[in-house]
């Protein structure tokens, strides 16, 4: 997975790439799917939702640009594997989930693991995590059909959001927007992503 999916199509972060080889994808699938765990594509996890592809985490990762002081927020908790490469990279991850059943495993399976810097919310995450506002890095894991106002506004001058903007709940462009003052923005368009909806106040 590592060479073929990852460096082969262009991934040289090497944090990200120790992060990828560290966390055992395997633990974040249902046991029936475990031998295709390291295979380059999504797969089912429960409440109708998907596990994004190893290659699409890494590149995510990557994109958010993070330093190992960076506090994170994640929008989309799902199996939390994606929570548990940032945990590995960074110092601290807020992580928020709008399906409870989702939430409390993800909570779960990563106390299990011995994840210690990762805290899993329950909520609407189209609103952020105002809390522990503001983060250095904030990715969004499922598909919004603009830009968030509320991540927009909770991001570090300086931050950077990483999500999926598109027009239709199925196929959207990944969007990198950077903080670079107060009131000014800067985004950049990196290429097309699938991913399913965002749900909530700021999103479908
Ligand atoms: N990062 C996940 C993949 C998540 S799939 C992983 O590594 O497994 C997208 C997730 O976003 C789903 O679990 C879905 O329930 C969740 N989601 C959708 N809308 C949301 C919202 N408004 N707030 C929080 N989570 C949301």
């Amino acid at each position: 997975m590592i060479r073929e999916h990852l460096m082969g199509r262009g991934i040289r972060n090497q944090a990200v790439i120790k992060a990828m080889r560290e966390v055992p994808r395997e633990a974040f699938v249902d046991e029936s799917l475990a031998e295709q765990a390291y295979e380059d594509h999504p797969l089912p996890i429960a409440g109708g939702q998907t596990i994004s592809q190893p290659y699409i985490v890494a590149y995510m990762t990557e994109a958010l640009e993070l330093h190992s002081s960076d506090r994170v927020l994640e929008i989309g908790t799902g199996s939390g594997y994606a929570a548990a490469i940032l945990g590995r990279i960074v110092s601290t991850v807020h992580t928020v989930e709008r399906l409870a059943g989702l939430a409390q495993s993800a909570r779960q399976r990563l106390e299990l693991l011995g994840y210690t810097n990762i805290v899993v919310h329950e909520g609407d995450g189209t609103l952020g995590w105002p809390e522990h506002a503001p983060y250095d890095a904030i990715v969004v894991t499922a598909g919004a059909p603009e830009l968030p106002k509320p991540l927009l506004g909770q991001l570090a001058i300086g931050g950077r959001l990483v999500i999926p903007v598109g027009a239709s709940h199925d196929l959207q462009v990944l969007v990198r927007v950077r903080r670079i003052g107060e009131s000014e923005y800067k985004r950049d368009e990196l290429c097309g992503v699938r991913f399913v909806p965002l749900i909530g106040t700021a999103g479908w």
